[in-house]
């Protein structure tokens, strides 16, 4: 089974779908942090992403992988942990334009279907109910009020000693969003079939029983 969960930058989707994919014993796969991975490669590499030379090159040496042992869960790319830093501002600013691009796209979805052909799987991102898994299962589209997604990615941030202004993370998070909404290949977008939560008021934890809620009363 497929639980799909797609949505704007911060709105509690890799929260949300962890704990959801814990409670039901399934595969967790967060597909951000795979672009993520993408990104840091092009930049620790200098690549550029207009060379599909380059950067093919580099889809095929990349390799990642995750990891996920009592509850906590970590990323890595060529066998090193980069949890920490595929969250950095740089690799924040890149991450929409690397993503964009239609081979990182091809990869990256095929590398998604082969890990869920194996399992049971909650999946979140921004075209997993629209492109990756339009046959899913279970489809959910999570939105938030801007200031307060703001507020969230500043205490993300915090914990990991950076800091920025709420405004300038509000500019940056409806930026982000744009250029993801905007792009010609697989677009951030609700598919048509899928459940919209608004998460401005909603705790993680009501947030995730909704999500368990709706799946119980469906199956
Ligand atoms: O979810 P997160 O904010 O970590 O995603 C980082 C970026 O990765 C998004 O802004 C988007 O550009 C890209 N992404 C994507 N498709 C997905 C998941 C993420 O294009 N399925």
């Amino acid at each position: 089974m497929i639980i799909a969960i797609d949505g704007p930058a911060a709105t509690g989707k890799s929260t949300t779908a962890k704990s959801v994919a814990q409670q039901l014993g399934f595969l967790y796969l967060d597909t951000g942090a795979m672009y993520r991975c993408v990104t840091l490669a092009v930049l620790n590499e200098g690549v550029d992403i207009k060379n599909s030379d380059q950067l093919n090159d580099l889809l095929s040496e990349i390799d990642i992988d995750i990891k996920m042992e009592d509850g906590s869960y970590e990323i890595f790319l060529n066998n090193i942990d980069v949890s920490v830093e595929i969250r950095t501002p740089d690799v924040t600013r890149k991450v929409s334009a690397v993503s964009a691009v239609k081979d990182v796209r091809l990869s990256m979805v095929r590398n998604q279907r082969k890990i869920a052909s194996k399992t049971d799987c909650v999946m979140e991102g921004r075209d997993i109910g629209t492109v990756v898994f339009p046959n899913a299962e279970f489809k959910f589209f999570l939105i938030a009020d801007s200031y307060v997604r703001a507020e969230r990615r500043l205490k993300d941030l915090r914990a990991i000693g950076e800091e920025k202004s709420i405004e300038e993370l509000e500019e940056d998070i409806k930026r982000r969003d744009e250029y993801d909404s905007s792009r010609e290949i697989s677009p951030l977008k609700k598919a048509e079939d899928a459940i919209v939560i608004d998460t401005t008021y909603l705790s993680i934890d009501e947030q995730v029983s909704r999500i368990i809620e709706i799946i119980n009363i469906k199956q």
